[in-house]
């Protein structure tokens, strides 16, 4: 294989150009935050590969987990047998899933679970339609894209896309000052997107609530920009669905798993959805999907009608298994609340010294930096920034709908490096401005 360009360029010629890179970095080992390129110069990974590893890059107990597991067994396929790793998962998930969430539905990526949310919605209620949010980003096969539109170059040219689809906008209430009252819960009447207001007007002009099978939400909107809403809307929206006969789907690819400082993100504003999607996290790198629902719900599909080769693959389940092991073991949703309230703490210092930035907001380690583009000449910001980041070896993404970073560390990160994140964020911030 010796050709006269490089490995990285050759690759580059014969991969699709549709996946979009971040940076041309060869990476060769990772350990906790940090990983290595093949010429050995180290980053601290503020990434965790969009929200997966949430245990920290090859933590020595998802090593050993992995390796047992595939000298043990590799594939069992589920359609079948039953194997070791998926019974001892299911027992693992029961505890740590909302009340009542108790039928599982395993699969490979975020994108198929959504789709597998959306089948199991229309095959109960025996309706059709599903609401997503404006925003929202739900993944990129056919079904998900369609509920995505967080942006269009995931869609555009790609129809006609899945239809029963409407959208309908998430509440976003960055520093607005009428709709959290005096006692932090939400005030319904006095939001300004009132976007339940939009959602029953949605239910009356475009998806009538006989035809709307289910509306899907991300708890903390994700590739949207970390919005996170406010206390006491994700009651009135389960509560609207209900009153109206509709299920209520959260889709926590990436706000689940430990990430916001509890196992799922509804927990925080105190919500059981009828059907919770989960993926990313779960197995710390290794492909592994599903849904959580209740009996009633998931009992209405025929046996046969779901399924896939790789779902809840054995390696996957393993995996999870000793993911789920070590977040308990280690404390790493205490460490997410700690390090979340340093890293909240030290970004909103620097939001007082740098008027540029309009707002830092977020659950745990799922955190979002805003900028106002109208207080710099310096056109996309955020992307500057996580390139600035880059060149002093720090991997930081942005969000695609405003100009927002996001700080996505491993559950397990330091106080020191969450202080040498905050740094390297401060120097890059400095050199972008001037
Ligand atoms: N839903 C959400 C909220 C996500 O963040 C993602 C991935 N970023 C997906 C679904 C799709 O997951 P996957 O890329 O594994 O298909």
């Amino acid at each position: 294989f010796d050709f006269p360009i490089s490995d990285l360029e050759y690759a580059q010629k014969h991969l699709s150009p549709g996946v979009g890179k971040m940076t041309n970095l060869e990476i060769e080992k990772g350990r906790g935050a940090w990983v290595w390129t093949t010429d050995g110069k180290k980053y601290l990974d503020l990434t965790s590969g969009i929200g997966v590893t949430n245990t920290g890059h090859c933590h020595p107990k998802i090593v050993q987990a992995a390796q047992d597991q595939v000298a043990k067994m590799i594939h069992a396929q589920v359609n079948i047998v039953y194997h070791r790793p998926m019974l001892d998962l299911i027992k693992r998930l029961e505890t740590i899933m909302p009340a009542g969430l108790d039928r599982f539905f395993f699969w490979n990526s975020g994108s198929e679970a959504v789709e597998a949310a959306v089948k199991l919605a229309r095959h109960y209620t025996k309706k059709q339609n599903i609401i997503s949010f404006k925003g929202g980003y739900h993944g990129r096969t056919f079904g998900a894209m369609a509920l995505t539109t967080s942006k269009t170059i995931y869609r555009a040219g790609y129809g006609p896309l899945m239809g029963g689809v409407f959208h309908t906008p998430y509440p976003y209430c960055k520093q607005c000052p009428v709709s959290i009252a005096t006692d932090g819960k939400y005030n319904v009447d006095n939001c300004c997107n009132n976007p339940l207001l939009e959602l029953e007007q949605l239910f009356k002009m475009g998806s009538a609530p006989s035809e709307t099978a289910a509306v899907i939400i991300e708890p903390v909107l994700g590739e949207g920009g970390y919005v996170t809403p406010p206390q006491g809307f994700l009651k009135a929206l389960k509560d609207l669905c209900h009153k109206n006969n509709v299920l209520l789907i959260a889709d926590e690819v990436q706000s689940g798993f430990g990430r916001t400082g509890k196992f799922f993100a509804v927990e925080h504003y105190d919500v059981v959805p009828d059907i919770l999607i989960f993926a990313k996290g779960i197995a710390s790198g290794f492909p592994l999907s599903g849904i959580a629902s209740t009996y009633d719900i998931m009992a209405s599909q025929p046996a046969g009608s779901m399924g896939g080769t790789y779902a809840g693959n054995a390696v996957s389940c393993a995996v999870a298994c000793a993911t789920i092991d070590a977040m308990k073991e280690e404390k790493m949703l205490e460490n997410t609340q700690i390090r979340g309230e340093q890293l909240m703490s030290g970004l909103r210092s620097l939001q007082k010294k740098y008027d540029v930035i309009s707002d830092v907001r977020g659950l745990g380690l799922m955190v979002g930096v805003e900028f106002n583009p109208k207080k710099t000449d310096v056109t996309k910001i955020a992307d500057a920034i996580s390139k600035e980041c880059y060149n002093r070896n720090m991997l930081l993404l942005t969000t695609s709908i405003f100009e927002t970073l996001r700080f996505i560390p491993p559950l397990n990160v330091t106080g020191e490096e969450i202080d040498t994140a905050l740094d390297i964020f401060e120097r890059s911030l400095e050199t972008v401005l001037h």
